[in-house]
């Protein structure tokens, strides 16, 4: 590993992801206290430092600038100075830029020192009401059709809290889409504009939520959003689906017991057995 002799330290900044009060003591006294700070939006990040009255030197680092302006930034670290690194809105990094300039620090044993705050994934996540034990976050649903459909065909069995960010534009298609490749009623949460005026924190089953987003045009045409996607959760043994109990009727008027039990347990993919011990059961009452 190649390492400097620096007291360089690349300071990661969260900062609000709407309320200009989310912001810790310790976050406002860093961007006073660094030699320059890089970040998302000049303007942007211009209006936070307005409101907290800090005066500093800042310089972009963005998505389209982030590996030339990240030289510069290591440069100005082997030199010995303090770099504060912000994005538009929460934690840097973290679905914004910095990815590479804290790859390279990392490589290069420059100190990095992150400080806690606000992220909008575990924001949502705290009050989803959705477990948090385990939970994978996926970013951003990707905006090609074909591929948001392979991702959340994969993601059909994931037994973790699933989470993705996304827009008001696409919102009711990925809803559509989770229930086309996910499952109608697995359970989910919107929370739409945390921390801003038109927040909401909605929970459902994926079809119920399609209609909740429908029947108001309120629910969908503003802001940021989170999705949080309760895990798949495995039916216990002795659990029938009710879509599989339907099923099986439909059948068992037109086919025996056994025809119906194995194209029923082929369609909704559980164990023979399980579904032959329950129609057994329902048909001795
Ligand atoms: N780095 C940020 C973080 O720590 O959350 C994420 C940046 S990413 C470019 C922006 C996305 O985060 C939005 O499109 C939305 O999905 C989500 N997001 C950001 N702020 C939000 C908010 N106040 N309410 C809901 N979602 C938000």
């Amino acid at each position: 590993m190649n390492s400097f002799n620096t007291t360089g330290i690349l300071y990661i900044i969260p900062t609000p992801i709407g309320n200009l009060s989310d912001i810790t003591y310790r976050a406002v006294e860093t961007l006073k206290n660094v030699n320059l700070i890089a970040a998302e939006n000049i303007y942007h990040t211009n209006i936070l430092l307005q409101h907290y009255n800090v005066k500093n030197i800042l310089i972009s680092l963005n998505k389209n600038n982030e590996k030339k302006q990240s030289h510069y930034v290591i440069k100005k670290l082997k030199e010995g100075k303090k770099i504060g690194l912000v994005s538009d809105a929460g934690t840097p990094v973290i679905n914004d830029p910095g990815y590479f300039l804290v790859k390279q620090c990392r490589s290069l044993n420059i100190k990095i020192i992150p400080l806690p705050g606000p992220c909008a994934a575990i924001t949502a996540l705290s009050a989803s009401g959705i477990s948090t034990n385990r939970f994978c976050y996926e970013g951003f649903l990707p905006s090609k059709k074909k591929v948001r459909c392979d991702l959340l065909k994969s993601l059909k069995k994931e037994t973790r809290t699933i989470i993705f960010y996304e827009s008001k534009h696409r919102i009711l298609q990925s809803i559509k889409d989770i229930i086309e490749k996910i499952d109608e009623n697995r359970y989910l949460v919107i929370a739409r504009e945390i921390t801003k005026k038109w927040e909401y924190i909605y929970g459902a089953k994926a079809n119920e939520m399609l209609f909740w987003l429908k029947e108001d045009k309120n629910h969908c045409n503003k802001g940021e959003i989170v999705i949080i996607i309760d895990g798949f959760k495995e039916l216990k043994n002795k659990d029938v689906s009710e879509k599989a109990i339907s099923t099986l009727k439909i059948l068992r008027n037109v086919l025996s017991l056994k025809q119906s039990v194995l194209i029923t347990s082929k369609i909704h993919e559980i164990k023979k057995n399980n579904l032959y011990q329950y129609a057994i059961k329902k048909e001795d009452k």
